[in-house]
């Protein structure tokens, strides 16, 4: 079956100066095409190492895409190698030249030596038109069974050329009739191995298959198949979604585009309830997210950063002597600021942090890391929890996983 393979040209991509977007921009276009995809290789700046790249790719790959080295200048080798690899020869097109001095008419810099290389391509290929830059692209069929497709560098215009004249092509050719539908099921407070465990059997699964991976202190797992349409993928994919969050509970907090904001603002709304926050360690953190869903001020009052004690007793009602004996960062001080909060704001819940977020200030009872988390209610007593956040990573971790708990809470 067809098969593509992405080989991406550029000495400055493997010295990490910049980021292979092009690889990503290609991988995601495969994969919503729904054409299989195993290989990419990042080659810089050398004939012959370019040469060994495009040799192990037409082992193993129908389909081959080239971005990067087109450009004039002589460090640009990719049309190069890719013809002497295929022993063809290099003929001038005269519709390159005029279209270059087309570009360049209002230049005040001359048509180099370099341009007229640009012109120069693979006996039999043909031209990917480039409407923004002045080096073509190249669409060519070395031989039976291998497609090559051979992009500029430059990722805006590549992608131009790739929606404008690639993708109707593939999609001509037969390639990508059928894409690749996944849905994301994200869980929170739960370690990915551990979820990982929990599911271990879906693992072996062939359609859909699932994979699990983790991101900013959440665990996902992304269930996948090939269709013909979103119905039938839905129909592939529901029941296995169903069998893990059954199993999984309210670890699995939602799926593709949810947040742990969008679904607490989901909930408040359903109740048709309010929300107000009181931060400490996560200084503003839970307000951000909250208000970074369309739609929050149905339900989201207003959050005030009480960092100074003496603002944790004078606008919140903590008071001071639980300060003195539990110290800030405690379960009582969490609860009274929740509560003060909720009631200074007139909301139905009232959310609060308190923790360490170093990286000083830690003691062996109360280590950086170490958060709570207050939440008060319509019904009964402020409640409280407490995690030991890894403070490895820093500051910065400790507040964002911290304001995760907060709304997850
Ligand atoms: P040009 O006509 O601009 O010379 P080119 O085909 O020669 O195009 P390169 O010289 O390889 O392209 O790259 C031009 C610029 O495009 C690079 O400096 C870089 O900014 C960007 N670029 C190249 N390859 C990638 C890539 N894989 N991902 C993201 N950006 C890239
Ligand atoms: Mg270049």
């Amino acid at each position: 079956s067809p098969n593509a393979e992405i080989i991406c040209v550029g000495t400055e991509l493997l010295l990490g100066e910049i980021l292979n977007t092009n690889s990503q921009f290609l991988g995601q276009e495969l994969a919503r095409l729904g054409i299989p995809h195993y290989y990419q290789t990042v080659v810089g700046d050398n004939l012959v190492r370019l040469q060994q790249a495009i040799a192990i790719a037409c082992q193993r790959s129908s389909l081959i895409i080239f971005t990067g080295g087109l450009g004039p200048t002589p460090d640009d080798l990719t049309t190069d190698a890719i013809a002497t690899f295929f022993q063809a020869p290099l003929v001038e097109r005269p519709e390159i030249i005029a279209d270059i001095q087309q570009k360049f008419a209002h230049s005040p810099h001359a048509l180099s030596a370099n341009n007229r290389k640009q012109a120069l391509l693979p006996q039999g290929a043909d031209i990917l038109p480039n409407e923004t830059g002045s080096a073509p692209g190249l669409i060519w069929e070395p031989r039976p069974g291998l497609t090559l497709l051979i992009f500029p560098g430059v990722p805006s215009e590549m992608q131009d050329m790739w929606c404008k004249t690639v993708v109707p092509y593939l999609k001509k050719q037969g390639w990508g009739d059928a894409q690749i539908y996944s849905r994301v099921l994200r869980f929170f407070g739960i370690p990915e191995s551990n979820l990982a465990e929990k599911v271990a059997p879906v693992f072996d699964l062939i359609d859909p298959t699932v994979a699990p991976y983790a991101i900013d202190g959440e665990a996902r797992l992304r269930i996948s198949t090939r269709a013909a349409s979103e119905a039938e993928a839905a129909a592939i994919i529901a029941p296995i979604e169903q069998q893990i969050r059954q199993q999984c509970g309210v670890d699995c907090y939602g799926a593709d585009a949810d947040t742990l904001a969008s679904v607490v603002g989901q909930r408040l709304l359903e109740r048709q309830e309010t929300i107000a926050v009181a931060e400490s360690c996560t200084g503003g953190g839970i307000g951000q997210r909250l208000t970074a869903i369309p739609g929050s001020s149905g339900y989201f009052v207003g959050s005030l950063v009480a960092y100074a004690n003496n603002i944790k007793v004078d606008l919140l009602g903590v008071k001071s002597k639980t300060l003195d004996e539990a110290g800030s960062v405690s379960a009582a001080v969490a609860e009274q600021m929740a509560e003060g909060v909720r009631s200074q704001f007139g909301s139905a819940w009232g959310l609060s942090t308190t923790g360490i977020a170093g990286p000083g200030g830690g003691t062996p009872e109360k280590p950086v890391g170490l958060v709570y988390v207050g939440l008060a209610g319509p019904q009964g007593p402020p409640q409280s929890w407490s995690y030991q956040i890894n403070a490895l990573p820093g500051r910065d971790w400790i507040r964002k996983i911290s304001t995760s708990r907060a709304l997850d809470v």
